[in-house]
């Protein structure tokens, strides 16, 4: 199972955006540096980018820059979601992720636009952090496509087990995470907790489709049986 971050397993709250804009305002002396920019769906790499073009900052080490800028970020994000109460958990995923271990034998991957520092910060803040030993992340592609492959093959090297693509489940809560699961060639279960509606979601034909996750037999049900 390929478990995107955002949206899906947790709700940072909108302090995702504080950070990012806190770090800009350090670093670059910019206010409101997200500002028209839709991060659902979105890697790390391309809202940096994003930020960039709409503040015109034209920088000649792109590299050197988002190095700089993520690990600001990083550490504003840490002081941010552990100093709030706002963020949480989407429904169900506490229970779930327990099940899918001890019931199911469930082998779950994360693959997230998150850079791996920033994703394991998120999942941390609720204690969920040790249920994914590898992944992809926005720090290995700025693609989604290749970091969902990236997290694909990382699962199959951690666990020792070829994994055919017809077992697999990328689960997402965005058009991109089905677009990505599609071009991996595995299963796909969107999850309409994030900012798109089931109707929206029901438009990329996912191979399955949930409100949330409280219903935990269901998810369950739906990963076994296809
Ligand atoms: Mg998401």
């Amino acid at each position: 199972l390929i478990f995107d971050v955002d949206g899906t397993l947790t709700d940072s709250a909108g302090l995702t955006r504080v950070a990012l804009e806190r770090a800009a305002r350090e670093i670059y002396a910019i206010d409101n540096a997200t500002r028209g920019i839709t991060a659902y769906g979105q890697t790390d790499v391309n809202i940096f980018s994003e930020i960039l073009v709409n503040n015109r900052l034209a920088v000649e080490d792109f590299e050197d820059h988002f190095t700089r800028f993520t690990g600001r970020y990083v550490t504003l994000l840490e002081e941010i979601l552990f100093a709030s109460p706002r963020p949480r958990l989407q429904p169900g995923v506490k229970d779930l992720l327990l099940r899918l271990v001890r019931e199911s034998g469930m082998n779950m991957v994360l693959g997230t636009g998150n850079i791996e520092p920033g994703a394991r910060l998120k999942l941390k803040r609720h204690g969920i952090d040790h249920y994914f030993p590898t992944g992809g992340f926005g720090s290995d592609s700025g693609v989604r496509a290749d970091l969902i492959r990236i997290a694909y093959e990382r699962g199959c090297r951690h666990f020792g087990i070829p994994f055919p693509l017809k077992d697999v489940w990328v689960i997402g809560d965005t058009p991109n995470d089905v677009a990505a699961g599609r071009a991996l060639g595995s299963k796909i279960l969107a999850v309409a907790t994030g900012m798109y509606a089931r109707a929206e979601l029901e438009t990329c034909q996912p191979d399955a489709l949930m409100d949330d996750f409280s219903d935990n037999d269901r998810f369950i049900d739906v990963i076994r049986n296809g």
